[in-house]
């Protein structure tokens, strides 16, 4: 079994992004965070983002709002980085309070600074296998492990256990589309799929984006397949300082001896999806200044 180290390969998709943008004289690229509210994961996973742009040159900038905040304030402040020409990128970290809704407010951000890939027109440009398009971070990362980690994907079954918009779909359409990485046999799998154990169990590569801490058990993987784990759930841990620890949607010590190769939680998919989103923020730069 090989270990699948997505810190690794974040860190050296990070190097080349910086290499590029080191040679950019003139303005650097530039992502606004907004946030609203104070979700204490999202101030961490924000704080994370700019820590990694400021590591490659990038400028960021974070826009913090209260809850109450109205959807409609909310959508005039998209409008005015929307149409700030200091602004590249733009990344509204979910999750929205409760009264907003979530893909009106994503669909506000411009499709061209939309680096978070949310946007109507962006999964459109997807489904139409378009690469001008911004593909959302952590599908694009999960596609970006498994290039650099070299997994075969042409004519492979792929078994996608999770229907999200932000995860399990685009992450399926990636591997499905022609050419490669691509060119998988793809089949989704969600809540109401029929005997899921025996469709993860046909799986060369495994994809779990459910949100349910060691939901994948041995019996449900094929002896030599990959697995990608995608999860972050907080589990209980009275050893920890912070009382809890993170796990991921697979059962790793018990799938781990099965498989050809498996991501870790954490430092798999997680860094990941951050280096991704330094990739599309330079993309962002590069549409600006042709
Ligand atoms: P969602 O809750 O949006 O989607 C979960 C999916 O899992 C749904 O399609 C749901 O099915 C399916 N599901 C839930 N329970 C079951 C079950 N018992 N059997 C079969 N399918 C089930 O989650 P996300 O896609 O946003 O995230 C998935 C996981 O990935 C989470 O742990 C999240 O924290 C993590 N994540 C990690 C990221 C990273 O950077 N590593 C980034 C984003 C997410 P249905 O549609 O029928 O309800």
């Amino acid at each position: 079994m090989e270990l699948i180290d997505g810190n690794a390969i974040a860190e050296s998709v990070l190097t080349q992004i910086a290499a590029e943008v080191a040679k950019i004289s003139g303005r650097r690229p530039a992502v606004a965070f907004v946030r609203v509210g104070e979700d204490p994961a999202s101030v961490s996973y924000v704080a994370k983002k700019q820590k990694t742009a400021a590591q490659v040159g990038m400028t960021s900038r974070l826009e913090i709002f209260p809850e109450s905040m109205t959807q409609a304030d909310l959508l005039a402040k998209i409008d005015s980085l929307n149409r700030d020409p200091q602004v590249d990128g733009i990344l509204v970290q979910s999750p929205l309070p409760k009264h907003m809704d979530e893909t009106a407010v994503f669909n506000h951000v411009h499709a061209d600074k939309d680096v978070d890939g949310f946007n109507t027109l962006n999964i459109g440009k997807l489904v139409q296998e378009d690469p001008s398009g911004f593909v959302a971070c952590t599908p694009a990362g999960i596609v970006e492990l498994i290039r650099r980690s070299k997994v075969e994907t042409d004519g492979r079954h792929v078994v996608v256990v999770g229907r999200s918009l932000i995860v399990g779909k685009p992450v399926g359409l990636l591997l499905l589309q022609k050419g490669l990485p691509g060119n998988a046999t793809v089949t989704f799998c969600h809540s109401r799929t029929r005997d899921l154990p025996a469709i993860a169990r046909t799986a060369d590569i495994l994809i779990a984006a459910i949100g349910r801490p060691r939901f994948i058990t041995a019996d449900m993987v094929k002896e030599g397949s990959t697995v990608i784990d995608v999860g972050i759930n907080r589990v209980p841990d009275g050893s920890k300082k912070s009382g809890y620890r993170i796990v991921g949607d697979v059962d790793f010590d018990a799938v781990a001896p099965r498989t050809a190769r498996i991501t870790p939680v954490p430092g798999g998919v997680g860094p990941m999806t951050v280096a991704m989103l330094m990739s599309n923020t330079l993309k962002a730069w590069k549409k600006r200044h042709g």
